[in-house]
């Protein structure tokens, strides 16, 4: 009952609006939605937020609009196509030994695009379903979740009573994600002529100590069943002027990634503490500490009824274990889950592993798959 033939050039067209973010330009892609679904009837509202960028929300009626929806979610924009040489134009939607190829095939214009289409296979079979099954899609995912700081606000989420995100799973039932802390540590110092370094404060070598200490790091955390460890990486690093100038500056970044359960407050406090102590050590050390990103990992309640069921969908219709899976990136659900505490589970046919890599691609049959998924997945649902 899929339209392979229109779903993969439904896919295709998405994949050729660049919806690269920054800047976004998500608003042409939920157009060519908006325009996708309006002849098989579904309703669709577009809302702008600034130049070219909307988020969007699109609505399969049930017999019973009041009892608690279905959410499906995806976002919609990519990140950057990088520096490589794709082998496949990154804009070009090309299908070559049955892959999808393109920026955002498998991130997440594959699944995006698998939800609508299953939402529209459900209103061609004519059968009404009990509740309404609502797309939410998200701009800025890939930045900053801008997007989803805003619609976590509309009310249409606050009644519902799940949530599929999209994003790339491997057609696997991802049930909990890491969380996201980054971190900006400026130092500061004093320049001075390199011949003279008596007379400076060498930032730059300040800043070594403090990369010596947090290498030995340690979080206050249990291993998590799915998510394994929490992780510190040191990640950038800036800092000098010349090569004779004693250097009055140097800026890192940290990419801290939690498990659930982890309070990232906490993890703050403890490098201004580490700041702190090295303060007291080390003459002349002006530390200055920023949040660049802080969103928290997900985690659903044991024993979920609805996680129950999308672990028994994919038994049935692909054989898979049912065995909950974690994801290490974080997805729209940092902003969703903490506001709205709904069942929430991720599966998308990409392959996580293809994720901001150059030729990124979405199998067809993955992606086929998936929206026969989704379809069973909303006729089963029962709030
Ligand atoms: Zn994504």
């Amino acid at each position: 009952m899929v339209n392979e033939e229109r779903a993969i050039k439904f896919l295709q067209d998405l994949i050729q609006i660049e919806s690269v973010n920054p800047p976004g330009n998500e608003l042409g892609v939920a157009e060519a939605i908006a325009g996708h679904v309006k002849n098989p009837g579904l309703s669709c509202e577009i809302k702008p937020f600034s130049e070219n960028r909307a988020n969007m929300i699109v609505r399969l009626e049930g017999k019973d609009s009041s009892r608690p929806p279905l959410i499906f979610n995806g976002h919609l924009d990519t990140v950057p196509i990088g520096d490589n040489l794709w082998e496949h134009p990154p804009f070009s939607g090309n299908m070559v030994d049955g892959k999808i190829y393109g920026r955002g095939a498998c991130d997440m214009k594959g699944g995006v695009a698998a939800l609508i289409e299953a939402m529209i296979c459900l209103k061609e079979a004519g059968e009404e379903l009990e509740h309404d099954v609502i797309f939410i899609g998200t701009a800025g995912e890939e930045v900053d979740c801008v997007g989803a700081k805003m619609m976590v606000e509309e009310d249409i989420l606050k009644k519902a009573g799940a949530m599929v995100i999209a994003e790339p799973s491997n057609g696997r039932v991802f049930t909990a994600h890491k969380g996201v802390l980054w971190l900006e540590i400026k130092l500061f110092g004093k320049t001075a002529h390199a011949s003279m370094p008596d007379q400076g404060i060498n930032a730059i070598i300040h800043m070594s100590e403090l990369i010596e200490r947090l290498k030995k790091f340690t979080f206050y955390a249990e291993e998590h069943g799915l998510l394994g460890k929490p992780s510190l990486t040191v990640s950038t690093i800036e800092g000098g002027v010349k090569t004779n100038v004693v250097p009055d500056q140097c800026r890192i970044t940290l990419d801290i990634r939690t498990v659930p359960g982890m309070k990232h407050e906490k993890i703050i406090h403890q490098i201004s503490e580490l700041l702190e102590e090295l303060k007291a050590e080390i003459k002349n050390f002006q530390p200055e500490l920023n949040v660049l990103n802080n969103l928290p990992a997900l985690e659903n309640m044991k024993n979920d009824s609805f996680v129950r069921l999308c672990l028994e969908v994919n038994q049935e219709l692909y054989n898979m274990k049912p065995e909950e899976k974690g994801a290490n990136y974080y997805t729209d659900a940092s902003i969703f889950f903490p506001q709205l505490k709904l069942p929430t589970v991720i599966y998308g046919p990409g392959n996580e592993k293809l994720a901001h890599q150059p030729n990124e691609y979405v199998e067809v049959k993955k992606y086929i798959q998936a929206i026969e998924y989704y379809v069973e997945l909303a006729r089963r649902y029962s709030s």
